[in-house]
C-alpha cells in the first residue's frame, strides 16, 4: 500500500501504468466523464468501438429516430457556454441533429485527442497486485489503468429474432441499431418490419410514406400516445434558454427527471367527465406528459391504469379505420405506460394505407425466413427489405460482452447470473477501481440527468481518492447484497415489473434471459441522489478504501 501512495502523490499515476482511467465508450456518459476526469488533471483514454463519438446516437440511424423526451431536458447542463451556444431546431430533435450535436460538444471541449476509435474493448481483468485494470481490445492491444469506468449504455447491444432461416434472406436486411450511413431507397420496395416497440413505430410511421408495400410483424402491440413534435421558433428559442436554470432544476425534483410532474390526484379522486377531460388534455400535448404526468396512480393502481388503457384504446379505434387492424393494434397484456411508452406522429394512420398491412403474430406465427421474404403459418410474403426492429439485450447485455473479469479470476456475468448485484448500481463487490455508469441498478429515466449525476458521483469519489492518497476502491458485499435487496424491494408493486419488455430483463433472443430479473432501479431519481449523496458525505466510509 505504501508504494501506491508514493506513486500516487508523486506523479499522480502509478509507474507502470499506461493511464489513470480508462472509460469504456464515446457516447454521452463517456464524453461527459472523460471531461469531468480531465479536470482532475488525470490521464485519461476513451476505447470506442465506432469510428466516432454518440454512442446510441451514433448507432441508431434508423429512419425516424429521434428524441422522445424534450431537446432541451436531453442536453447536458454542465456548461453555460454550450447551453447559450446550441440551439435545437425541434422540440423532439432528430437523430442526425443530436449525432451533430455530441460531436460538437466532443469539438468544444477537444476531447477527441483522448478517444481512440475503432477500438472494441473485449476483456477487462483486474490485477490485484498493482490495483489496477487491463483493458483488452478486438485486435489483441492490452492497456492499463488505476480506474475503469464503464460506459457501455443500457441499450447497446442489439438483438436479431431467433427466428429459422434468418440468414438465408438474399435481400436487404437491416437492424435498427446498425443501420448503414448511406440513406436506403425504400421507393417502390416491398419491406417488411419486424418488431413494433419505440423503434419500430418511429420506423415504420417514417418509411411509410416512401415504401411500394409495408408488411409489419407484430409479436406484440404496445401503446403508444401523439409526440406532438414541432419546430422550436425565435421566441420559444430565447424562452427556453433563459429559461434553462428552472428546467434543470425541476428535472432533479421529478420522478424520473423528465420536466412532467405526476398529477398529485388519484385517477378515481375526480368525476369521470373530469377524468375524461385530463385525459384528451394530456394526449393533446407534447411527449411523456401522458405517462410520467398522468395521475399519481396510473402505473400502480390496476383499476386506475384501466381507466387510461381504455381511453387510449378508444383512441386507437378512432384512429384507425378497419375495426379488425385496430382491434390489432390494442394491446391486451399489459396496461398503459406499463412498459416504455413509444411516442409517435401519425403511427396508427400508416395503417390506413393501401399499401400497409399489418400482420398479428399472436394468430400466425412466423415460420421461417426465406431467400425472398418471410413465411407464417397463413402465407408466403416476399420483400426486397427486411427491417429487424428487435430491440436490445437491455442493461446487462453490454456486461455480456465483455469478458470483464475481478480479484481471482471472478468473472462478472458468473456473478450476475441470476441477476446483476450491485452497490448504487455504480460498483460491485470484487471488482475494485471499477465503475459503471449507466449499468444495472440506476435510476434511467432522462438518461442524460441521470448520466451527468453519476459520471459526477464517480469524479468524487475519484478526486476523494487521488486526495487521500487511496489506490483501491471497492463495495462490500454487505452493501452489494444491500442495495440490490433495496432495488428489488421497490419494485414490488410497480405495474411494469410484472410486464415483459427489455425493463424486466426479458429478450428470448438471448438465451438465458427468459425470465424476469430486476435489472432497473424503479425508485424515484431524487431519492436515489439522496442515496448516494449520502455515501459521498460520509466520506465515502461504506466503502472498503485502501
Ligand atoms: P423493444 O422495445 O425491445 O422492442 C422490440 C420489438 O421487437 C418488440 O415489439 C418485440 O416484440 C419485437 N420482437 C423481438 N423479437 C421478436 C421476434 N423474434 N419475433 C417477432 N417480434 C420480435 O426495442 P426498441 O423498440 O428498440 O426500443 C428499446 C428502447 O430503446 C425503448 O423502450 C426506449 O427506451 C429506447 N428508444 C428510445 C427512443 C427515443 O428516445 N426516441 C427511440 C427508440 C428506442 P415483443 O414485445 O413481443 O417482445
Amino acid at each position: 500500500m505504501a508504494a501506491a501512495r508514493l506513486a500516487q502523490s508523486s506523479s499522480d499515476m502509478a509507474p507502470g501504468l499506461d493511464y489513470d482511467a480508462i472509460i469504456v465508450g464515446a457516447g454521452m456518459s463517456g464524453l461527459y466523464q472523460l471531461y469531468r476526469l480531465r479536470e482532475l488533471g488525470m490521464k485519461v483514454r476513451v476505447f470506442e468501438a465506432a469510428t466516432g463519438v454518440g454512442g446510441t446516437w451514433y448507432w441508431n440511424r434508423y429512419p425516424g429516430a429521434r428524441f422522445d423526451s424534450e431537446s432541451y431536458s436531453y442536453g447536458y447542463s454542465f456548461s453555460k457556454h454550450l447551453l447559450e451556444e446550441w440551439e435545437w431546431s425541434e422540440h423532439f430533435a432528430g437523430q442526425p441533429e443530436t449525432l451533430r450535436y455530441l460531436n460538437y460538444v466532443a469539438d468544444k471541449f477537444d476531447l477527441r485527442r483522448d478517444i481512440q476509435f475503432s477500438s472494441r474493448v473485449t476483456a477487462a481483468s483486474n490485477e490485484e497486485e498493482t490495483r489496477s485494470w487491463r483493458i483488452t481490445l478486438e485486435d489483441g492491444s492490452c492497456f492499463t489503468a488505476r480506474f475503469l469506468i464503464t460506459a457501455i449504455g443500457p441499450l447497446s447491444t442489439p438483438t436479431l429474432p431467433r427466428i429459422e432461416g434468418r440468414d438465408s434472406f438474399e435481400g436487404k436486411s437491416f437492424h435498427t441499431a446498425r443501420w448503414p450511413k448511406k440513406p436506403v431507397d425504400f421507393v417502390g420496395q416491398r419491406v417488411a418490419v419486424i418488431g413494433t416497440g419505440a423503434t419500430g413505430v418511429q420506423t415504420i410511421q417514417t418509411i411509410a410514406k416512401d415504401v411500394g408495400h409495408l408488411t409489419v410483424f407484430q409479436r406484440t402491440p404496445n401503446w403508444c400516445a401523439p409526440l406532438h413534435n414541432g419546430r422550436i421558433d425565435a421566441e420559444t428559442q430565447k424562452r427556453i434558454k433563459a429559461g434553462y436554470p428552472e428546467m434543470f432544476a425541476r428535472c432533479q425534483e421529478t420522478f424520473a427527471c423528465f420536466i412532467h410532474t405526476p398529477d398529485p390526484r388519484g385517477a378515481f379522486e375526480v368525476s369521470d367527465e373530469e377524468r375524461e377531460a385530463f385525459y384528451e388534455k394530456l394526449y393533446g400535448e407534447r411527449g411523456f406528459g401522458i405517462w410520467q404526468g398522468n395521475f399519481r396512480d396510473i402505473l400502480i393502481d390496476r383499476k386506475a391504469n384501466a381507466t387510461i388503457s381504455d381511453f387510449v384504446a378508444r383512441k386507437i379505434r378512432e384512429r384507425v379505420k378497419d375495426p379488425k387492424v385496430a382491434e390489432k393494434l390494442i394491446p391486451r397484456n399489459h396496461g398503459f405506460g406499463t412498459r416504455r411508452l413509444p411516442l409517435e406522429t401519425f403511427y396508427y394512420e400508416v395503417y390506413n394505407q393501401d399499401n400497409v398491412e399489418l400482420v398479428d403474430l399472436g394468430e400466425t406465427p412466423i415460420e421461417r425466413i426465406t431467400p425472398d421474404g418471410i413465411r407464417t403459418t397463413a402465407r408466403a410474403y416476399q420483400f426486397d427489405i427486411i427491417i429487424f426492429a428487435t430491440g436490445f439485450d437491455a442493461i446487462t447485455g453490454a456486461f455480456d460482452n465483455i469478458d470483464f473479469r475481478g480479484t481471482g479470476g471472478v468473472r462478472l456475468k458468473d456473478k450476475w447470473k441470476s441477476g446483476p448485484q450491485t452497490y448504487l448500481g455504480l460498483m460491485v463487490d470484487g471488482f475494485p477501481n471499477m465503475m459503471m455508469l449507466m449499468g444495472p441498478h440506476t435510476a434511467l429515466g432522462n438518461i442524460p440527468r441521470s448520466i451527468e449525476y453519476s459520471v459526477d458521483w464517480v469524479t468524487g469519489l475519484i478526486g476523494f481518492a487521488r486526495r487521500s492518497g487511496l489506490t483501491r476502491l471497492e463495495a462490500t458485499t454487505a452493501g452489494v447484497e444491500a442495495w440490490t435487496e433495496h432495488v428489488k424491494a421497490l419494485g414490488a408493486g410497480l405495474l411494469s415489473n410484472e410486464v415483459d419488455s427489455w425493463m424486466t430483463g426479458i429478450n428470448r433472443n438471448v438465451e438465458g434471459k427468459e425470465k424476469r430479473i430486476v435489472a432497473r432501479y424503479s425508485g424515484s431519481a431524487p431519492a436515489y441522489r439522496a442515496r448516494c449523496d449520502e455515501v459521498a458525505a460520509g466520506g465515502y466510509s461504506e466503502l472498503k478504501l485502501a
